[in-house]
């Protein structure tokens, strides 16, 4: 199984690149950048049968992925993220298929791993030897452990104030780590400036080309987990909007190859409603998104004021036939403590605006009741202890009378 990839191709004006050459965005017009494949030869091996010998990793889909030598196809065991049904729910809210792909199982706790374990892989494949992000957390997070994995430096740029597990989990794994005040954007000045002084390279979200084919691996392992089908409807926490154009890249790769029909999901956007700018240029009938001033929310994941990809993204939205909305961040709280309570799902708050957003769309009537809905629940819960409150637990002392113990009924 190898990567049949052949050139890279600007996803606004077209121009055409050689694959093997360190190109970030279109040299010619700063878009962004898609890997392409000879796929009628990916489909000649990557047949149902074949895949399924094959372990559920980030390298399940050789063929389509951009990594060409067997030696750089690092991995932690990534991917292969089950679909659980949630019946209760979906009984809840009137939706009778309603499932949840829980991406929390995945190496540093998110879906992050997917995009970056793809761009470190690749930066090693071009003799890269320094890597470096600016991020909410996640995304530092798994970049770290990546680059440790392939024997890379690692440089992060991360808000102060990005949860305290993720700033430990870099210095963990070996990386240089920068706080900053402000949000990401400020992080990704920061990089940018380390980049062109020091040679790093980054790998901010769709500034290079390889992430994206690493998230596409969401929609790859959904259609063939469903049986080589898609669901009515996906709902994906939007951030920088990777997980969205990689699955709809996904999809379509899979339709050339004959491995799935015409059908597409609809693909739903969720953001919160203290920074939304992909919402408001869906609701504007806009092809870009413009910086969202004064972004606030308490899921970090999707504080991103401003998308390189915003136009991809809002393409897949429209010609999918989706659609695009807010929750605020108290619904969202209230989301992964549904998914925690109801069904046993460690949701971080962006997996939680999933939740929300499912509930909404049935009372609005978007989504019908018989409607298979996938929920993406990109990171887990356990990175975010610190939105529990534990207060008033009881403490018992063994030296005390039993008949005070229970003192709460
Ligand atoms: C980064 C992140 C998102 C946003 O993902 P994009 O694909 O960049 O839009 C959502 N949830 C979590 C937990 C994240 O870390």
């Amino acid at each position: 199984m190898s990567s049949t990839l052949t050139h890279l191709e600007c996803t606004a004006c077209g121009r055409t690149y050689p694959a093997d050459e360190l190109i970030k965005t279109c040299p010619e017009c700063g878009k962004v950048l898609f890997a392409r494949y000879d796929l009628e030869k990916a489909a000649a091996t990557m047949t149902p049968e074949a895949l399924a010998g094959r372990p559920w990793n980030l390298w399940r889909y050789a063929e389509i992925l951009p990594v060409r030598d067997e030696a750089n196809r690092i991995t932690l065991g990534e991917a292969g993220t089950p679909i659980l049904p949630a019946p209760r729910l979906g009984a809840a809210f009137g939706l009778d298929r309603l499932l949840i792909k829980d991406e929390g199982f995945n190496p540093t706790g998110s879906f992050k791993a997917r995009g970056l374990g793809m761009a470190v892989a690749r930066a090693k494949e071009m003799g890269v030897t320094s890597v470096a992000i600016p991020s909410a957390g996640n995304a530092a997070a798994a970049m770290s452990a990546y680059a440790a994995r392939a024997g890379l430096e690692a440089v992060v740029a991360m808000p102060v104030d990005a949860p305290a597990v993720m700033q430990a989990e870099c210095v963990a794994y070996g990386a240089r780590v920068l706080l900053v005040k402000g949000l990401i954007n400020d992080a990704g000045t920061i990089i940018r400036e380390g980049s062109s002084r020091f040679g790093w390279f980054d790998v901010s979200t769709l500034k290079e080309p390889y992430r994206a084919e690493g998230k596409k691996t969401m929609g790859l392992e959904l259609a063939e987990q469903l049986g080589w089908r898609v669901p009515d409807a996906i709902i994906y926490p939007t951030g920088g909007g990777t997980g969205i154009v990689g699955m709809w890249k996904a999809f379509a790769e899979l339709e050339v190859m004959g491995l799935i029909g015409v059908k597409r999901p609809k693909m739903i956007v969720v953001q919160a409603e203290g920074c939304a700018p992909i919402v408001r240029a869906y609701e504007e009938g806009a092809g870009h998104a413009p910086l969202w001033e004064g972004a606030s929310t308490v899921a970090a994941g999707m504080r991103v004021p401003v998308a390189i990809g915003d136009y991809l993204i809002l393409d897949a939205v429209r010609t999918s036939g989706g659609t695009a909305i807010t929750v605020s961040d108290d619904e969202l709280l209230e989301g992964a403590h549904l998914a925690a309570t109801m069904e046993g799902i460690s949701a971080s708050p962006e997996s939680g605006a999933t939740i929300v957003a499912a509930r909404k769309l049935r009372e609005q009537g978007f989504l019908a009741a018989d409607d298979e809905v996938v929920l993406f629940s990109t990171g887990s819960g356990l990175m975010h202890t610190d939105l529990v409150s534990r207060e008033g637990l009881p403490v018992l002392d063994p030296a005390d009378a039993p008949e005070t113990w229970f003192a709460g009924g």
